[in-house]
């Protein structure tokens, strides 16, 4: 039951919604450092509900709109040159998955005749206003853009024998079972890793002794998706389409172990729908992650996830607004929050709205 209810999404929401206790105080949003086992299993089911979506991506839907018939990784004759027959409906693939999605979901908590049930558990009771929402849109369909593009050069690589083949074509080898289970179980894990890496690579790495690059960085690139200081579901990918480039290639890790392809689209499944998921600003039962929904509103903290606690071990963890303090403790004031971050000038029209 517990598995059936992760998978099933967004019903899970709707579930914990009509059994909400309305007569307790919504409860206040905090985060914790790491996750428990029982926080791990969740992830790592979220996981499976990724490699689910990549499975009917590449043995369903491939099928049916793939001129040949079959997704270009299982025919190293489709992608040996870039042609826009395989590559079009990849693209279109994405982007229909992208309008269901992210679209529904911020229809859903922002439109939809249940916007007022989820109200309550809004982390800003402040709404996006259409404006937002529109530039996240469009940054978005760009973001699926650029992991299209991913994944085209993913199947052009294997095709040409750029990347090593994979080992094992039938998901279910019994030689093979048990490590495609761990990579698909870890997903969530392993391009976190890599997330956080990318992201703290693109904010001011705030040091004297070498030429500060991430703050170029950010002013040039990541500032765009921080224009959207209280997020929605479109906010997830609404990147510079360098930043979703990056962000996207979080698959290309599992590249050189020559893994299967449903783990490898699996990765961008996660990263599209994690970022969507976790970005709609709402508290359980929206499926809002509050530890980003942080980084949005103060900047210099949580860079990564708590799936691998890189931001607990280096410092920058906040898990509630009064940590902010800790972290910022001994630090020149007006360097660091909106205020330290609209010194790059995109963040003005904010700091004006806030006066
Ligand atoms: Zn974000
Ligand atoms: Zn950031």
């Amino acid at each position: 039951m517990y598995l059936f209810k992760i998978l099933l999404w967004p019903f899970l929401n709707f579930y914990n919604l009509l059994m909400y206790d309305w007569t307790e105080p919504v409860p206040k949003a905090f985060i914790k450092p790491y996750k428990n086992l029982k926080d791990n299993v969740t992830s790592c089911i979220g996981a499976l509900r990724a490699f689910g979506l990549a499975y009917g991506a590449i043995y369903y839907v491939s099928p049916m709109i793939q001129p040949k018939g079959i997704y270009p990784a299982f025919d190293k004759h489709i992608a040996r040159t870039f042609e826009f027959g395989w590559i079009l409906p990849i693209v279109f693939r994405n982007l229909v998955a992208t309008a269901i999605i992210a679209g529904g979901w911020d229809y859903t908590l922002h439109f939809s005749p249940f916007k007022k049930l989820f109200q309550p558990f809004k982390f800003n009771p402040k709404y996006a206003t259409r404006e937002q929402i529109k530039h996240d849109m469009f940054w978005t369909f760009i973001g699926t853009m650029m992991g299209s593009l991913v994944e085209i050069l993913y199947l052009y690589a294997l095709a040409n024998e750029l990347v090593p083949s994979v080992v094992e074509m039938n998901l279910f080898h019994p030689n093979y079972i048990y490590t495609n289970a761990i990579w698909i179980l870890f997903i969530s894990h392993w391009r976190l890793a890599h997330f956080y890496v990318i992201h703290r690579l693109i904010h001011p790495w705030k040091t004297k002794s070498i030429p500060d690059i991430g703050k170029w960085l950010y002013k040039h690139v990541h500032s765009l998706h921080h224009k959207s200081n209280n997020p929605t579901a479109f906010s997830g990918t609404s990147m510079h389409p360098v930043e979703s480039f990056l962000y996207y290639s979080a698959c290309y890790c599992s590249l050189p172990f020559g893994v299967h392809p449903c783990i490898v689209i699996g990765c961008l499944v996660d990263c599209a729908v994690g970022a969507w998921l976790g970005h709609d600003g709402f508290q359980s039962p929206g499926a809002g992650d509050y530890f980003h929904y942080l980084h949005h509103a103060h900047f210099d903290c949580n860079y990564g996830a708590t799936h691998v606690p890189f931001d607990y071990l280096f410092g920058t963890f906040v898990g509630e607004k009064k940590h902010l303090n800790k972290v910022w403790k001994g630090k020149k004031k007006g360097s660091y929050g909106l205020e330290g971050n609209s010194s790059f000038s995109i963040h003005e029209e904010e700091k004006k709205k806030e006066a």
